[in-house]
């Protein structure tokens, strides 16, 4: 599944542009700075992929990519959703945004899961609870993600899951285990494959 190319398929601006339910689609969500591209990166061992949702005018989309095959043939499709908290960000562009995100989020029946990352030195913040209440009104299944993993000391490891766990606890449409990655040492990558192969399979 990740051996293989990750072809960019389609970006969305608005929701009456989404493109055609089709395969299994599995979504990553973070603030901005959070690592989302490197990780992005990591997972699918190329470069193109956050180089593509990083082009100015699609910063702001959600971004399409086929995995498992060439677009049109793939087995799943990996949503690079924008990255939200992004301070220079207008008003009006915050809120194209969030409508975007709900519509994308509302009744998607391809969406398998949404993995939300979560900054590892800083922990769930005000802005990823927001994110996670979103999730669980829509009722989309997601998996904190905590990244730069590299990072931290073990103390701090420990701390900081302890505190995401226990920040998911109440939380309906929370998955109860939290994967920890660094795309710079690759800890986590594994496992966060395993998971979406997993998604697959089910
Ligand atoms: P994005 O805005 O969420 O796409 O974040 P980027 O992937 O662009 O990363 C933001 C910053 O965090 C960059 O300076 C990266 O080098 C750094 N970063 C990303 N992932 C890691 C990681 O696993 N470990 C460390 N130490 N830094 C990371």
């Amino acid at each position: 599944l990740f051996a293989g190319p990750c072809d960019f398929i389609f970006a969305s601006a608005k929701s009456s542009d989404l493109p055609v339910i089709g395969p299994p689609e599995i979504a990553f969500a973070g603030r901005s700075n959070v690592g989302k591209s490197s990780l992005l990166n990591a997972l699918t061992n190329r470069k193109t992929l956050a180089r593509v949702s990083n082009t100015p005018g699609r910063t702001q989309q959600l971004n399409f990519f086929a995995l498992g095959g060439a677009p049109g043939a793939e087995r799943l499709r990996l949503v690079d959703m924008p990255g939200y908290g992004y301070a220079a960000v207008g008003k009006e562009k915050v809120a194209n945004w969030s409508q975007l995100m709900r519509d994308y989020l509302k009744g998607r029946a391809s969406l398998a899961r949404v993995f939300v990352l979560v900054d590892g030195r800083r922990g769930v913040k005000p802005l990823d609870e927001e994110m996670f209440d979103l999730l669980d009104h829509s009722a989309v299944s997601y998996q904190v993600i905590l990244t730069k993993y590299d990072e931290l000391k073990i103390a701090e490891r420990d701390d900081v899951l302890a505190a995401t766990m226990k920040a998911l606890e109440k939380r309906p449409a929370a998955f109860p285990e939290v994967i920890f990655t660094s795309a710079h040492g690759g800890e986590g990558i594994p496992e966060l494959r395993a998971a979406i192969a997993k998604l697959l399979a089910e």
